[in-house]
């Protein structure tokens, strides 16, 4: 990913996470939602050429060197960009299941069980108030946490890298599950993609 950023094409078709996530939401959240955080991304760093050619997660690490007047723009039009993609590649029309191998064994030593970990992740998820993310993200001693940011922020932005995200913020859910997220968060289950999870977590441990 490079300045002028562009809108990733979903690494699946808009109706391939159905019946859990229905292809009208992901139309909106794809073509609409994070569009737009893309061109208000570049419509900002067209104003600060430095910023063009740097990478853009350590520029959302580093927000004291953006210039004031358009941080806030880069900050959350930036992080947007960026989760959403990563948002769609945690998902998959073939997921569900378990994770395996090293990761399913650091669950199991952080959470207790598989059972366990799905339960308290949901159960952050579906209480974080307003809008934001929850994450599965291995912190600076290679430990697995739950964590929620607000907004866009990126977990990078503390030290913690991301392994998987959920978006809560409602127009990731409202088209088909109205206010109700514990629902949404249960279809979601449905569609994690483990193996790509367990391909960040291998990469990053
Ligand atoms: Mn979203």
């Amino acid at each position: 990913m490079s300045y002028p950023y562009t809108l990733p094409n979903l690494p699946y078709s808009f109706d391939a996470l159905e019946p859990y996530i229905d292809e009208r939401t992901m139309h909106f959240h794809h073509d609409k939602h994070q569009q737009g955080y893309v061109n208000k991304l570049n419509d900002a760093l067209a104003k600060w050429p430095e910023g063009q050619s740097r990478d853009l997660v350590s520029i959302l690490c580093d927000p004291d060197s953006i210039p004031e007047h358009i941080r806030a723009a880069v900050i959350n039009n930036g992080g947007g960009a960026w989760i959403h993609t990563m948002f769609w590649n945690v998902m998959s029309p073939n997921g569900g299941q378990k994770p395996a191998g090293k990761l399913f064994d650091a669950i199991i030593k952080s959470f207790g069980s598989f059972e366990s970990f799905t339960e308290q992740f949901a159960a952050q998820a579906g209480s974080f108030f307003g809008s934001g993310w929850t994450w599965l993200v291995v912190d600076q001693e290679g430990k697995l946490k739950i964590i929620s940011t607000s907004g866009h922020n990126l977990p990078q932005a503390k030290g913690l890298q991301p392994i998987l995200v959920i978006d809560v913020w409602e127009h990731a859910y409202y088209l088909k599950f109205q206010n109700r997220r514990a629902e949404y968060i249960q279809n979601w289950w449905h569609v994690v993609n483990w193996p790509f999870v367990m391909k960040l977590y291998n990469q990053i441990i």
